[in-house]
């Protein structure tokens, strides 16, 4: 076994669920592998602290602002052992390779495993990475988890207030970002390449739909004098749906919440979450104006009062074509076969991109499952990936 097949067997430990692991924000488990980590990077001589933010930052000596290669290694509850992982353990190999040559680049690399980028406990997705551009995020506090714990309080008892989580800010001192991580979909496995480089990552909105109609029994009230809200609601999804489809964006309505809810109650109001995805702002802006009009529609012909609210956008970021370019120079240097494409799902890379270059490199997903436990990537495929990496780290650091 290779060095990175064992680290990624060794931080797969943490968390343990079957076959998968589950390291949510400021848990035990993930703090444990944070620390697992920072250990890691001093044995090759880095200089690793975790920062206000809990963002794991190991770095290597130098003059000048810093290379930043990184991702994340929290997970989503029984999620797999290499989205985010193999994009940290990747660049922890390439450091050590720079270390094997006495850090002889001239510039400072650093290795980031940002804190909480699925924020799937408290829905505060990329807070580390937010935190590290310096985006004010004192008001999450108040965001609670499952069991009622609020993200403040999760943070104090890990000893880190939320009140200083503005000293995370670092990226004035940072040059670039580079992030591996797992394709998440099938196309590289289908199309048998080694790497996918990033082109762009696609925008997001979430929308809040409401529908409100008349509660009634299900006995007395006839037919034709109903205003169900949820059959509101079903012809508004089919038609999402539909219209999704033709104007290029991903559009899925996850959630529904019913009142009052009961099986012999005529359904009186509804709330969806519509989350949309496009590569263009200007697409997002398009599909927005039509949901509303969609919702009107249905709000009428079911005699609904409706309300459409955005309750949170990420802009689309196109990756930088410069260290795009590096990358495709490594693959073709390491015989890596590769490919441009887009990133649907978000990453870390989105929010530092926003203030850096930035670029990412994909590793074909098995199936293109990924955040289940049978997520996998052979490491042989694994390993080409963190050569591509490594080289294009190499010549940024300028030791190559
Ligand atoms: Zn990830």
């Amino acid at each position: 076994m290779n060095e990175l097949a064992a680290d990624l067997e060794a931080l797969a430990a943490f968390g343990a669920e079957g076959a998968g692991v589950s390291r949510l924000a400021w848990s035990p488990a993930l703090l444990d592998a944070s620390r697992w980590l920072l250990e890691r990077a001093r044995a090759i001589g880095l200089q690793a602290e975790l920062d206000a933010a809990g963002n794991v930052i190991a770095k290597s000596p130098g003059s000048g602002p810093a290379i930043v290669v990184g991702s994340h290694i929290d997970t989503v509850p029984q999620g797999g052992r290499y989205d985010g992982a193999l994009g940290v353990l990747c660049g922890l190999a390439a450091l050590r390779r720079l270390a094997a040559d006495g850090f002889s680049g001239s510039r400072p690399v650093w290795l980031v495993a940002f804190m909480d980028e699925e924020g799937a406990r408290f829905g505060t997705p990329m807070f580390g990475s937010r935190a590290f551009v310096g985006e004010d995020l004192r008001e999450l506090g108040t965001r609670r988890d499952e069991q009622g714990v609020a993200l403040a309080e999760a943070m104090a008892a890990a000893g880190f207030p939320l009140a200083e989580v503005s000293r995370a800010r670092a990226v004035d001192q940072v040059e670039c970002y580079l992030e591996l991580h797992i394709e998440q979909g099938p196309v590289l496995e289908a199309r048998g390449v080694d790497v996918g480089i990033v082109s762009h990552i696609s925008g997001s909105i979430d929308v809040r739909v409401g529908l409100v109609g008349q509660a009634g029994h299900a006995g007395t009230t006839p037919m034709d004098a109903r205003h169900d809200a949820l059959v509101g609601a079903a012809r508004l999804i089919a038609l999402i749906r539909d219209e999704a489809a033709a104007a290029n964006v991903r559009a899925t309505v996850g959630t529904i919440a019913i009142s009052p809810g009961a099986s012999n109650v005529v359904p009186g109001a509804a709330e969806l979450s519509v989350d949309v995805r496009a590569s263009e702002e200007a697409t997002l802006d398009r599909f927005a104006g039509r949901l509303a009009e969609l919702t009107a529609a249905v709000g009428k012909q079911e005699g609904l009062e409706t309300s459409v609210s955005e309750t949170a956008r990420l802009a689309p970021l196109t990756l930088s074509s410069d260290l795009q370019q590096l990358l495709s120079g490594s693959a073709q240097e390491v015989g890596a076969s590769s490919i441009a494409m887009p990133s649907g799902a978000a990453h870390d890379a989105m929010i530092v991109g926003r203030h850096v270059p930035a670029a990412m490199l994909f590793v074909p997903s098995r199936a293109g499952v990924s955040h289940r436990d049978d997520e996998y990537t052979s490491n042989e495929q694994c390993a080409l990936g963190c050569e591509v990496l490594t080289r294009a780290v190499s010549e940024l650091a300028g030791g190559a």
